[in-house]
């Protein structure tokens, strides 16, 4: 099972957006841009929510028979690691392992000294095409990154092997995740850490390293865009040389967990994947939850209250809310409206105020991100929200397909 060249992941917390989703991947097509959709969630999605992993293979079936769609699809695990893999293992064809909690976890010694041996020929100054500097790698930098990395990567194997030999070899696709760690990877870290997953005999096609600057959830990037699409060029540069080296899968390539919204940084990450022709897998998660809010806004009367009353119950539980995702949001409480304020707002304001158009004075990225770690509010209220989001599915789904094809897919991959 080959993951295509562009895939796009698409998290749909309530589950009700599969269509509207794959309809902004369908206007791609019919534009002649080729890519696989790819319906992420996490295991903590699915606590909050009520929801299983089944679901989620049920809403992409769903989707793709109403819209006719005869090409690939995929539905990932999200995050998944050894302790909660079994429940994903019958309804995904997607797996993203996440190990970061076992970076810098101590790797054994002897493992460690066997790497080094066998890696320390890249000590020195190695040239990769297609970037201008060579990667200045010491022998001392490969030990450092094999302790740092290693246990890891086995942790990695362990997981995929359990899923290899539940689902069969060939039969599923593997994504390596790092991204939710507090460093991000340098491409030489890159390198050897493509080595060590070889060596692991993991046959990934997609890794999610951490980046440098801030990812916030559903907002923009934070951080020094000229670093960044330096980084960005050599880590697809190291992924293309080390595919060689290490012999990894011939179509392995970058994941970028966006967090959402990164519009800042999609023009350099366009600009490099045409400079490389490399792939990429964009994994975007909120962003539609949040169209869901917009289009109820928008809808009025019942709408609109329900859009209200999830904002009013967010900034009551404020701490409980943020707390889990602390470190991937900066939210300045002064700048939060009062639920009084915004229970005077028509449809429209709500919706200026939500919708990321950072052109539109009336944005506030504060509530933005209040409201995109508040999905539990609307879990919480059950079949009142759902039933909304049925009565309320026109102008949603309107919002939802507008979203991912103008503000993520055409500046990611056209242009
Ligand atoms: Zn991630």
């Amino acid at each position: 099972m080959i993951l295509e060249k562009y895939s796009f992941g698409i998290g749909d917390r309530f589950g009700r957006e599969g269509k509207a989703q794959l309809q902004a991947v369908k206007k791609a097509k019919n534009d002649g841009i080729d890519i696989t959709p790819v319906w992420n969630k996490s295991h903590r999605e699915h606590t909050i929510i009520g929801t299983g992993p089944g679901d989620v293979r049920i809403e992409a079936d769903e989707a793709v028979q109403a819209l006719g769609w005869a090409h690939s699809y995929r539905v990932d695990a999200d995050h998944i690691g050894l302790k909660n893999v079994d429940l994903f293992i019958e309804s995904s064809d997607f797996f993203t392992l996440d190990v970061a909690d076992f970076i810098g976890q101590a790797a054994d010694e002897k493992q460690v000294s066997a790497f080094v041996n066998k890696y320390k020929k890249y000590s020195g100054s190695v040239a990769i095409p297609g970037i201008g500097e060579a990667l200045e790698i010491s022998e001392g930098q490969i030990e450092a990154i094999a302790r740092k990395f290693l246990l890891a990567i086995n942790e990695a194997g362990r997981i995929w092997r359990h899923i290899e030999s539940a689902k069969g070899a060939g039969n599923f696709i593997t994504e390596v995740s790092m991204d939710e760690t507090d460093q991000p990877q340098t491409p030489a870290e890159m390198f050897f850490i493509l080595a060590a997953i070889a060596e692991a005999g993991i046959e990934a096609q997609t890794i999610a390293p951490k980046f440098t600057g801030r990812f916030n959830k559903g907002v923009d990037y934070v951080g020094d865009v000229g670093r960044f699409a330096k980084e960005f060029e050599a880590d697809l540069a190291v992924i293309a040389f080390a595919v060689k080296e290490f012999g990894l899968p011939e179509n392995l390539k970058l994941s970028v967990h966006s967090g959402s919204d990164k519009f800042s940084i999609y023009t350099s990450i366009n600009k490099a994947l045409k400079k490389f022709d490399a792939g990429l897998h964009i994994k975007t998660a909120g962003t539609t939850w949040l169209e869901e809010l917009i289009g109820l806004a928008l809808g009025g009367g019942e709408g609109l209250a329900i859009a209200k009353e999830v904002y009013a119950k967010a900034l009551g539980r404020f701490d409980e809310l943020c707390g889990p995702y602390a470190t991937v949001i900066d939210i300045d409480n002064e700048e939060l409206p009062r639920p009084a304020v915004v229970e005077q707002w028509s449809g429209e304001e709500y919706a200026d105020a939500l919708r990321h158009d950072q052109s539109c004075e009336k944005y506030n990225p504060h509530f933005r991100q209040l409201l995109h770690v508040g999905y539990k509010i609307a879990a919480e209220m059950g079949d009142d929200f759902l039933n909304a989001l049925d009565k309320f599915e026109e102008t949603i789904a309107q919002n939802v397909t507008e979203n991912i094809y103008e503000r993520h897919i055409k500046p990611i991959f056209m242009a």
